[in-house]
């Protein structure tokens, strides 16, 4: 084909309301139904085929984990050298294919995610993870779709990014694919993480073996089918669900470990980084690491904020999802001279807070992912009753008998420096610090160095000196930071997400930041009349 082809830049998906009487709720409700009367077999899918192993786990609902939705099969040794294979068979053709018939590829599967298989996505999170019908949405669906479709956008952007060329000389750049496969690790929480970590790699020309979260194979086995359907060579994405430390640490000694996509925890992509580390020597090319984990996300009020804007961000942004997002609401600093008008406002509003199954659309908090985070958060819980430096001012029970659940809970503490200040708990616990009303320089010092990460935050005030000050003082703290919003719900192509420090490489998922990670540009120079004789004209006597 003659043409220089461009992949214009898309709109971000639209959201559905899921509001009593639209179609969309009844259908979503119908799906969900359908996903509760059946149990699913799901095998590994390496080189395009079926695997099963035989060593087999449970996918359960949270809300309640004596129901099974499905079993899926576990990845071993054998199967990892297989996925390995598959990945180097697949990556001669893929690596040299078109960028358009690739981008085809995925564009074809934005779409089946926007259409036919958006319930399906939806309400496999819904169950598999616990999340209302928005907050699938918002992620399953509309997230997902912004990744594949913006990064192809990304994709197409970069390519067309060419050095200059004097008169005599014809310079470009060919964007290749890295050598080797890409290990995609990814966590529970969110099924549009799940779905981008292999595809960003796999559109760039790379292949790719993708570990889904224990926790999370239930959605993210639809996705993988959703990219099978779509057209995806076999063995592009081959996808290897098993425990952790089990199937990553013989990938990650692989010779052809080429890059590392990850999202989870600080300790664990730490110890990945080590394992690589360890095995530098063994690499036919340095492995890109591209990790984005933990988060301390606070919102920082200042005397002038509005309450009434604080106590929405502060309730959407700790509670939603049950506060597993890796930018939720975690600390929370208010002025001593407002802290009584707002606590009665965020108590007279935390009571309305209804939790339960994400079945009743009534429900705004669900239940918390498995027994690990269950018995990790409550311990949080219990270190607050106990010790004399805090007090919970709301919530603080919990019962696991039926699903994993944890009230919104609210804690206050008198230490800046309480454990529950600094370190991640990742379950529905805000800790709130009450400072001096005139120390406001001095505690924006303090939240700028109480905890290792640097993922979000958040400044709400109304006096326009003190918001400037604010973004100074805190701007290393936080990758993604908010003047008068919540510091979650990021979107694609507006907030390019991602944080330093502990929080990750910042490589910036969804934006060409990302992509670049997973090529490696050879720079070509042709020479359109080269010189016939070595002698330069300085050389000469006269
Ligand atoms: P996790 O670290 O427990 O697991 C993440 C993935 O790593 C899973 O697939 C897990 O099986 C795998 N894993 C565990 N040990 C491994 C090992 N030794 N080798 C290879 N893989 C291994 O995290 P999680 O509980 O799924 O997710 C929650 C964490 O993720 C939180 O810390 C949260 O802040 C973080 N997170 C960060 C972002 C971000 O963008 N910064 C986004 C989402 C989640």
């Amino acid at each position: 084909m003659n043409s220089i082809v461009k992949v214009p830049l898309p709109k971000n998906e639209p959201l559905n309301s899921y509001a009593p009487g639209t179609p969309q709720r009844e259908s979503l409700k119908e799906k969900m139904k359908e996903m509760l009367d059946q149990e699913i077999e799901i095998p590994l899918l390496i080189g395009g085929k079926e695997v099963k192993t035989g060593d087999l786990a449970d996918c359960r609902c949270p809300h309640d984990h004596k129901h099974l939705l499905g079993k899926y099969h576990k990845a071993g040794p054998k199967e990892i050298e297989m996925a390995v294979k598959a990945a180097k068979e697949a990556w001669k053709e893929w690596s040299e294919m078109d960028w358009l018939d690739r981008a085809s590829i995925f564009q074809r599967a934005a779409e089946f995610l926007s259409k036919r298989y958006r319930d399906t996505i939806n309400a496999a999170t819904m169950l598999g993870q616990s999340k209302t019908a928005h907050q699938a949405e918002i992620d399953s669906a509309c997230e997902l779709i912004d990744f594949v479709r913006f990064n192809l956008h990304y994709m197409s952007h970069i390519f067309s990014q060419q050095p200059s060329s004097p008169t005599g000389i014809w310079n470009y750049v060919d964007y290749r694919p890295l050598e080797g496969f890409i290990f995609a690790v990814s966590p529970f929480n969110f099924t549009s993480i799940a779905g981008n970590l292999p595809s960003a790699p796999a559109m760039m020309g790379n292949t790719v073996l993708w570990k889904p979260a224990s926790s999370a194979v239930f959605s993210a086995y639809y996705i993988a089918q959703v990219f099978k359907e779509a057209g995806l060579p076999d063995g592009v994405i081959n996808f290897v669900p098993g425990s952790g430390r089990y199937v990553g640490d013989p990938i990650l000694e692989k010779p052809d470990l080429a890059g590392v996509h990850f999202t989870g925890s600080t300790s664990v992509f730490q110890s990945m980084w080590k394992t690589i580390g360890d095995n530098i020597k063994n690499y036919w090319t340095y492995p890109r690491i591209v990790g984005e984990t933990g988060g301390k996300n606070y919102v920082f009020v200042h005397p002038s904020a509005d309450l009434d804007e604080v106590v929405t961000a502060v309730i959407r942004g700790a509670y939603e999802y049950q506060g597993q997002k890796c930018s939720a609401v975690s600390r929370l600093y208010v002025p001593s001279n407002r802290w009584e008008t707002f606590k009665q406002k965020l108590l007279d509003e935390i009571k309305t807070v209804k939790m339960g199954d994400p079945m009743d659309f009534t429900n705004f908090v669900n239940a918390v992912i498995d027994k690990g985070a269950f018995d990790s958060i409550t311990e949080f819980i219990d270190y607050a009753k106990e010790s004399n430096e805090s007090e919970i001012i709301h919530g603080g029970n919990y019962d696991d008998s039926k699903g994993y659940f944890i009230e919104p809970t609210v804690v206050k503490v008198t230490n800046p420096r309480h454990k529950l200040m600094e370190e991640e708990i990742f379950g529905p616990v805000l800790t709130i610090y009450v400072y001096p009303e005139d120390e406001f320089k001095e505690t924006l010092e303090l939240c700028n160095k109480t905890s290792p990460y640097g993922l979000t935050g958040a400044i709400y005030a109304t006096d326009r000196k003190a918001i400037a000050e604010a973004g100074k003082a805190l701007r290393h703290s936080a990758g993604n930071f908010y003047i008068n919003d919540k510091p979650t719900g990021a979107v694609v192509n507006q907030q390019p997400f991602g944080g330093a420090r502990a929080s990750g490489t910042n490589d910036k998922a969804g934006s060409f930041l990302n992509l670049v990670r997973w090529i490696s540009t050879r720079a070509i120079k042709e020479n359109l009349n080269p010189p016939k004789n070595y002698r330069y004209p300085f050389m000469e006597e006269k």
